[in-house]
């Protein structure tokens, strides 16, 4: 039988900014880029699983020029350096520089990627050559949920505050809602081994 490309292989896609590090609004400092509580061990654990990781954002401080777009290529090599620091690969780092209120003409549009909008998260995991039913996105706030379902991704919220509005519908409803990023990495991991889907939250828990 033929092998097809990524048939049957999920990604894992990390937000960055409050989940995968502190959030430090439109911070392009790699000094300033600090891993939030858990993401050290989650990048352990889900580095171990062979999957690929890749962070998906909304850098609209490129619109609303805060910073050139440039800037993101030293934000991307900091993220390489702590996923490797931490036994992981960066797949990928993809970004929405857009906003429709932006200062900067060229990116003050109306665009498909900015999240909450799934197409960054659809480029993402065809670049990467994946699944999206076998795929996961993390956030900390139900815009990435939105973004993760619209794409056909399982979602994980990782409920540390962020999230202020709380403004639900089906669409925004996460799969998984934890504390910190190592038990969402404990949740993926647990469903790469096969466990069983109604354990999954009690392992998380544990
Ligand atoms: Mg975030
Ligand atoms: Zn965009």
């Amino acid at each position: 039988m033929a092998v097809t490309r990524g048939a049957g292989r999920g990604a894992v896609l990390l937000d960055k900014d409050g989940t995968l590090l502190k959030n430090v609004p439109y911070n392009v400092d790699p000094a300033r880029m600090v891993l939030a509580p858990g993401a050290a061990q989650a990048l352990r654990r889900l580095g171990a699983l062979g999957m690929p990781l890749a962070v998906v954002s909304n850098q609209p401080g490129v619109a609303l020029g805060c910073f050139p777009e440039v800037a993101l290529c030293t934000v991307r090599e900091r993220l390489c350096a702590l996923f490797r620091e931490h036994g992981a690969v960066l797949a990928g780092f993809f970004y929405c520089p857009h906003h429709p209120k932006g200062a900067v003409a060229h990116y003050a549009i109306e665009c498909d990627c900015r999240k909450p909008r799934s197409a960054l998260l659809t480029q993402a995991l065809a670049f990467l050559g994946v699944t999206p039913q076998y795929s996961w996105m993390v956030g900390d706030i139900l815009d990435d949920i939105e973004a993760g379902r619209g794409a056909g991704c399982r979602t994980i919220l990782v409920d540390c505050g962020n999230e202020t509005e709380w403004r639900y519908d089906p669409q925004r409803e996460p799969d998984f809602v934890v504390e910190q990023l190592d038990a969402a990495a404990r949740i993926i991991a647990a469903q790469c081994n096969g466990t069983p889907a109604e354990r999954i939250g009690q392992e998380a828990a544990t």
